[in-house]
């Protein structure tokens, strides 16, 4: 039987969280805490907490949940936890059906359904649960969210598809979330092609002594768990943790697909901080994938940080037009020009990304007057080839994307396999500016590992400057004097700096 928590239960309820092992000693202190507030206001609407009773009557389990912040649709089981010696007894299951049952009685629907993503295990192995979302829709799903309910993410399915080891896969999925939508996988041609290392797991992941989970110090930088804030003026708003695919470089693989680290409780925090901090003029809306959010949560956010007074433009980053570009909808797009002025930065990494239906995706936003940017992230065996980005930087320009960022992949744990050095990287940027057009050329960047930033890197264009003369190399090699302005006021003598880059072919520095 399941019934609401009484004060008596909760000595033994506490001891039974112990006893998982699942939570640290700080979880089980909100744990706590969330019961003392329950039983102190059994009535408030936050929340609820209930037990399911063992045979003697007394706790077998327990459950926090609550309605999902922002959502008007969806709930959230909080915290599960069930007594190891009530283990296999389908107690965890009765809990979520009850909750299942409930979230249908107060909503008048009859059709319950786990929202497109959310794992809820209840198997006779799981004794405790952290936050899972339960939606109540389920008869009017887009069309994206039923591709996505496709996506392979299962490591037999993973395993199945792509020749893999069972066994291995396994052992991946357990540190790092996999997931591929039928459409991009659909872009793969052969194992190991670029789309290929760019979502397929692989063994490499797992080295030990490779780079770091947060080589950004993002973390550190993050005053309230939904929002970044590391530079003067503008500051990233974490609003989901989900992604249509999981990218195997991420840097933020320790976090993507985790709903306890980036969560809708989270958002009245991070624009409660957006308010309250002035000098925020630019709001990077990010994730995890924000077009992952349904259109009405997506515009309750939106329309939020728009509300903001001193917050001049809002940014969207997505993956999605890559990876489910049917996610991209004439309703999506209708609702985001409300807010201008906004930009959505993509990110493409591949020429053959560009397809008809991304095409598409980036045509819609294009039309609705939204400014679009890409960033493309420098990977081994994906595009470390002048040609392959030249090619892709074209291909963006044609479909109306101002290549932005090419970034130097970052140090981040089970990634080393596909970093290249950075000399690939300025090899690449020759081969760029000035082979092709202008605008077809993007920043390299390093965003420098312990929160330094982003930092531009170049070839060395600029071979010395004196009081008198600057000497410019150009795109094919060739040594150029511009003169300085002659009434510039006489400057001490400085060291000439130690070339950092030596470019093939050109003479050496005067
Ligand atoms: S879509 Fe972006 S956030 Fe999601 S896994 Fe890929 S790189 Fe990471």
């Amino acid at each position: 039987m399941i019934r609401p928590m009484q004060a008596r239960d909760k000595a033994p309820v506490l001891g039974l969280i112990r006893a998982t092992e699942f939570f640290t000693a700080a979880e089980v202190g909100v744990a706590e805490e969330l019961m003392d507030v329950y039983l102190d206001r059994p009535d408030q609407k936050d929340y609820g907490v209930v037990v399911v009773e063992n045979d003697q009557g007394g706790p077998a389990g327990y459950m926090t949940w609550g309605p999902t912040p922002l959502a008007e649709d969806a709930y959230d089981l909080y915290w599960m936890a069930v007594a190891p010696s009530d283990q296999g007894k389908g107690r965890g299951k009765e809990l979520v059906r009850w909750l299942e049952a409930e979230v249908g009685r107060r909503n008048g629907i009859s059709d319950i359904r786990k929202s497109p993503g959310s794992r809820i295990s209840t198997g006779p192995a799981t004794i405790a649960s952290s936050t899972r979302s339960i939606s109540v829709r389920s008869l009017e799903m887009d069309e994206w969210q039923r591709l996505l309910r496709g996506a392979l993410r299962k490591p037999e399915e993973i395993a199945r598809k792509f020749g893999l080891d069972i066994e291995e896969v396994r052992r991946i999925a357990k540190v790092f979330k996999i997931q591929i939508t039928p459409y991009y996988a659909g872009l793969i041609k052969e194992r190991g092609d670029a789309m290929w290392r760019q979502m397929v797991p692989d063994m490499a992941e797992l080295q030990a002594d490779s780079g770091e989970s947060d080589p950004l110090h993002e973390d550190e930088d993050s005053p309230v768990p939904s929002i970044v804030h590391r530079y003067p003026d503008r500051c990233l708003f974490l609003v989901s943790h989900s992604c249509a695919s999981y990218c195997r470089f991420c840097t933020r693989k320790r976090k993507v697909g985790d709903p306890s680290k980036i969560h809708p409780r989270y958002i009245e925090d991070g624009l409660a901080y957006i308010r309250s901090h002035p000098e925020v003029r630019d709001v990077v809306i990010s994730g995890g994938d924000p077009l992952m959010l349904g259109d009405r949560k997506l515009e309750v956010i939106v329309k939020g940080v728009r509300a903001i007074p001193h917050v001049e433009i809002i940014r969207i980053g997505t993956r999605v037009p890559c990876v489910l570009p049917q996610r991209v909808t004439e309703k999506l797009v209708a609702m985001l020009k409300k807010y201008h002025p906004l930009y959505v930065n993509v990110h493409f990494n591949h020429p053959d990304e560009i397809t008809p239906e991304s095409s598409r995706a980036l045509a819609l936003l294009a039309d609705a007057g939204i400014p679009l940017g890409n960033q493309t992230v420098l990977l081994k065996g994906v595009n470390d080839d002048p040609q392959v980005m030249r090619r892709l930087m074209q291909k963006l320009l044609a479909v109306r994307v101002k290549p932005y960022y090419l970034y130097q992949a970052d140090y981040v744990s089970g990634t080393e396999h596909l970093r290249t050095t950075v000399e690939k990287g300025l090899e690449i940027m020759e081969n760029l500016r000035g082979w092709t057009s202008g605008l077809a050329v993007p920043y390299y960047a390093i965003d420098a590992p312990g929160g330094g930033g982003k930092i531009p890197i170049l070839p060395k264009y600029l071979q010395a400057i004196t009081d008198d003369h600057v000497v410019l190399r150009n795109y094919a090699g060739e040594l150029f004097v511009y003169p300085q302005v002659k009434a510039k006021p006489k400057r001490k003598p400085r060291p000439a700096a130690p070339p950092c880059y030596s470019f093939d072919g050109a003479p050496p520095m005067p």
